[in-house]
């Protein structure tokens, strides 16, 4: 597949050692202070939409949106689609302009995760679009998506899911979840070690509360490219409920800049972590 948006943005990545933030979005103030933060530190960017924000607007909509946003950012802005089960809408997010679309097939047996991935990278790549793909359940809740108990998969079975779904990256499980952790998570640091010496870029999911340090060393081992999405909803809905509180006074516009710095200012935070611009969230 020749070099897309996406995979330039991953390439880019991993040529300087960092990895590029994904940061799921799901409206305009989302997006817009995504690319706002990437675009005030001078680092690329993937915006990426969960299917269930992909239905709700519809694909071409949504397309038109966050392609709004990006435009004269004078950084790279790739559009991912995140954790897709449905083949039919990570066709037609390939079909109206995404840059990527992650396949979800995890929660079925190898053999099937990998004909049901390797149909829609078939499809995928005929149009120049990159995909991603998930082996081992990575646990917690993504939108209707609930994984209870996380299922290892380990290095060789990793490699043989790269090898036949024909994906341009890979989310591994490496014991991360989606959500917010209660303690400190158990991650497989040499999982992560192992497969970040080969070809296949490595995606970290469930990147909201894990400490700067933990993101630093999962990046130093190979991660190239790191979902946020709890973090971005949290501080979206945080300040909203805050402003509303407080009963202070404001018109819509006014209110709306308040909760888009609150956005901008924690994906920079993690956008500064992601690209080694900062050791610390601070
Ligand atoms: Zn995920």
């Amino acid at each position: 597949m020749k070099e897309n948006r996406f995979m330039k943005v991953i390439n880019d990545a991993d040529q300087k050692g960092i990895a590029v933030g994904a940061v799921n979005i799901f409206n305009y103030l989302t997006a817009d202070a995504a690319i706002t933060a990437a675009k005030e530190l001078g680092v690329n960017l993937i915006i990426q939409t969960s299917a269930g924000t992909v239905e709700h607007f519809g694909a071409d909509k949504l397309f038109a949106m966050v392609d709004a946003a990006r435009k004269d950012a004078g950084i790279t802005v790739a559009l991912h689609l995140d954790h897709c089960r449905k083949t039919e809408l990570g066709k037609a997010c390939v079909d109206v302009g995404w840059d990527a679309v992650m396949m979800d097939f995890s929660h079925l047996p190898l053999e099937e995760n990998i004909a049901r991935t390797k149909e829609v990278a078939d499809y995928a790549h005929a149009k120049g679009v990159a995909i991603e793909g998930e082996i081992g359940v990575i646990s917690g809740v993504e939108e209707d998506i609930v994984a209870a108990n996380e299922v290892k998969a380990g290095y060789d079975e990793t490699v043989e899911f790269i090898k036949g779904s024909d994906i341009d990256v890979v989310a591994p499980a490496i014991g991360t979840a989606h959500g917010v952790y209660k303690g400190v998570p158990k991650l497989d640091f040499e999982l992560v070690e192992r497969l970040g010496k080969d070809d296949t870029p490595i995606v970290i999911h469930g990147g909201s509360g894990l400490s700067a340090e933990t993101f630093s060393r999962l990046i130093a081992l190979g991660g190239r490219k790191v979902n946020i999405s709890t973090v971005v909803k949290n501080a979206y809905l945080d300040t909203t409920k805050a402003l509303v509180e407080s009963g202070e006074k404001l018109a819509p516009i006014p209110f709306d800049t308040r909760v888009f710095e609150a956005v901008k200012d924690v994906v920079k935070k993690h956008l500064a972590v992601f690209s080694g611009l900062k050791k610390s969230f601070e």
